[in-house]
């Protein structure tokens, strides 16, 4: 048989035929015999392991026992009656209770007989019952032969419905082995499986379905696990190798005076040790000639945009534009008046274009950026529209990238002969396993270290009833002439509601902080982005005291004099945006708290992300609970990735495998870049097929 016969469709497989094939895939998704074999249970009934009845526990999973029983009664019910028995071994008594069928149960039950039992004990009133239990003859129990772990298939109530049991499934996958397996290709090298210790590909399958022990069972999964994130690994690196060989890129060969002035006279600061790292790094990116795709990860308040600007100054240097996008108008603006203000006096033009820059206005920048006037072009995605073309755009830097799609990513790419470097900017620090997986095929550079000098912010839990105790403190920092934020949630599918609640809380907050003592400012959605600046302004300005704003305020804004963030209803937002909120104060010289007020019911999940909150200020750590709660299919960015489509392997539970296997790709790529190595076929045919099936979806989508 040809490895052809995998791409069958599944009807032609004994115990299928054509109407269960059709159940089969539009309950499951399963149409060919390849996809069967990844029909993996998502569960196994343990009957490798006879336990007694001293050895119970409360919340156990179905377990087996063996004994006899005695003292069958029928007890009369409001409705009906229930049938109970006593089931004794040499260690105990126990209860068997039957609410259905039992007059039929009744009549069938062996007294003092041995008997195999099999469920879910209850502890109920000092004793343990079982209900329903699944019963055998010990006599016949022994003469049957035992698949020593059960699986337990994925299903559906409608293929339950129309008779496709986990008894015809399993029946189905014996058939599947019965035919396939000893044509089932290996795709892993033998020195893969030598080095790592793994299953044959066939048995690994077997064993999955069909594991004698929970030994065999942890080594099959073991082995695919592996092949799952190997495959992915590997593409992900051969992507990363060809993008360095294959995309050219701009070189910026030399280090000149833009930099050179900027770092020697304009710089106020030393850089921390992770910033000169990170530039060290975008430098040899940028003069090595292969076009650079970085992303850049670093915690709110880490410094990011330093070292974005310093980066543009390389481009400048060599002659060439460079461009920066920020998600909001109110962050491209404060980035353009950072640039403006710290390129004073050094004859570098820089504009700003965003969605309410006037006509005129743009039309100016539009011809400047086209003559070349212009050399730094800082926006929102205005500047990613047909009409702004550059001269010659060397390096592009995305800000806060969790607001853009890759499509936005790539149509920068296009308005050049040659792509501009890209360094994209991150806040939200991504969980390793999430970078290895999803961005894999970036380079990624972390500032994990903050500036000198930084307190960390308090965090305190609030319930709301604590309320005057929090705006009595919120007065007294205020005396002191700092400046408090007020957040409130704003959720799109609630939008008229968290405005209302908005719009009550900056009321009860007036009337807390009245005028004259007290100014306030408010800030929503809603607002006109003039409005919105106006009082964005009085704030930075220290006009105003108190800002009240739903979450435009989350992304990037630098008020240094404010050292207190109030989230009302913290419970509703996710744990990256309350770390995102958070990182809006302590970046000034003061000691900073954020206070997290939530109702007093409160979900197990939102108790875990307010007490993560409370206990850690690291973003990485945070960022491993945000997936754990979560999920990948959550997390930004993974939605056009292949982790989402995991058939057995969890990103979450399984990390150190995918650092294995991770491992594992690089060193295969490393030895034999284009998988030519005879040793490398098995690995080479596999990943071809992958590949064909990826670009086939590709062109689907
Ligand atoms: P983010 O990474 O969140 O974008 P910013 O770039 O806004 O952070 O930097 C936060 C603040 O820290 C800014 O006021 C910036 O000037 C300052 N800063 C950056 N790097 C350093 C440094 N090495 N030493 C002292 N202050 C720094
Ligand atoms: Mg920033």
């Amino acid at each position: 048989m040809s490895q052809l016969d995998f791409h069958i469709p599944i009807a032609y497989l004994k115990g299928v035929g054509p109407s269960r094939a059709e159940l089969l895939a539009s309950e499951l998704g399963i149409r060919k015999i390849e996809a069967l074999f990844s029909l993996f249970p998502f569960r196994y009934i343990d009957k490798t392991r006879f336990y007694k009845v001293r050895e119970l526990q409360q919340n156990s999973s179905e377990i087996q026992l063996v004994g006899k029983i005695s003292k069958i009664r029928t007890v009369k019910q409001k409705r009906g009656s229930r049938l109970t028995a006593t089931f004794a071994d040499a260690t105990g008594e126990m209860e068997l209770v039957w609410f259905r069928g039992a007059k039929w149960i009744k009549d069938s039950l062996k007294v003092d007989t041995p008997y195999v039992i099999f469920g879910k004990a209850n502890f109920y009133k000092g004793t343990y019952s079982m209900p329903h239990p699944e019963m055998e003859l010990l006599s016949s129990y022994e003469k049957s032969v035992q698949t020593a772990l059960q699986p337990v298939y994925p299903s559906t109530e409608k293929l339950a419905n129309k008779g496709v049991s986990q008894k015809v499934v399993s029946n189905i996958m014996r058939n599947l082995f019965k035919t396939y397996y000893h044509v089932i290709p290996e795709t892993l090298s033998s020195g893969l499986m030598e080095n790592y210790n793994l299953l044959p590909k066939n048995e690994a399958l077997l064993h999955a379905h069909f594991p004698k022990n929970q030994e065999l069972l942890a080594k099959a999964q073991f082995r695919l696990k592996f092949e799952e994130f190997f495959f992915i690994q590997l593409q992900l690196l051969q992507k990363k190798i060809m993008r360095h060989q294959k995309i050219k890129g701009f070189p910026f060969a030399s280090i000149g005076a833009y930099f050179t002035d900027f770092y020697k006279t304009k710089l106020t600061f030393e850089l921390t040790n992770a910033q000169k790292r990170v530039l060290k790094e975008i430098r040899k990116d940028l003069g090595s000639g292969i076009h650079m795709n970085r992303l850049l990860q670093g915690d709110v308040g880490s410094g990011k945009t330093i070292i974005a600007l310093l980066s543009m100054l390389m481009a400048l240097d060599n002659g060439f534009q460079a461009a920066m996008i920020a998600p909001t108008e109110i962050l491209a603006t404060q980035h353009f008046e950072f640039v403006s203000e710290v390129l004073k006096g050094m004859n570098v033009t820089v504009s700003l274009l965003t969605g309410s820059v006037k006509a005129k206005d743009r039309k100016e920048i539009h011809q400047n950026l086209e003559s070349g006037q212009l050399h730094i072009l800082i926006g929102t995605h205005a500047l990613l529209e047909d009409k702004v073309v550059f001269q010659n755009l060397g390096l592009a830097v995305i800000d806060e990238q969790h607001r853009f799609g890759v499509a936005q990513r790539s149509k920068m790419w296009l308005k050049n002969s040659l792509p501009p470097h890209v360094l994209v900017m991150t806040a939200t620090p991504i969980p390793r396993t999430l970078a290895m997986s999803v961005y894999g095929d970036l380079d990624i550079s972390v500032i994990d270290e903050l500036p000198p000098g930084r307190k960390s912010v308090q965090t305190v839990h609030r319930y709301d009833k604590n309320r005057l105790a929090v705006f009595k403190f919120m007065k007294e920092e205020i005396a002191k002439g700092r400046q408090v934020y007020v957040v409130y949630p704003l959720i799109q599918e609630s939008e008229a509601m968290d405005y209302k609640d908005l719009m009550d809380g900056f009321e009860s907050i007036s009337r807390e902080f009245p005028k004259p003592t007290y100014q306030l400012s408010i800030v929503h959605g809603q607002m006109k982005a003039a409005d919105k600046k106006f009082e964005m302004d009085r704030f930075v300005k220290g006009e105003t005291q108190l800002m009240v704003a739903t979450t435009v305020i989350e992304v990037g804004v630098n008020v240094p004099n404010a050292s207190i963030m109030v989230v009302e209803s913290a419970e509703r937002f996710g744990l990256s945006q309350l770390h995102q909120l958070r990182g809006r104060v302590g970046r000034g010289a003061d000691q900073s708290y954020c206070v997290l007020m939530t109702s007093f019911k409160l979900s197990e999940q939102a108790k875990t992300r307010i007490g993560t909150m409370v206990q850690t200020s690291d973003g990485f750590e945070i960022a491993e609970v945000d997936l754990k709660l979560r999920g990948p299919g959550n997390i930004m960015g993974t939605q056009q990735s292949g982790v989402l489509n995991l058939k057995i392997a969890d990103l979450v539970k399984d990390h150190e495998l995918l650092k294995l296997a991770r491992e594992a790709a690089s060193q295969v790529l490393k030895e034999d870049p284009t998988l030519q190595l005879p040793s490398h076929k098995n690995i080479a045919t596999t990943f071809q097929e992958i590949d064909k099936n990826a670009s086939m979806w590709s062109n689907i989508s």
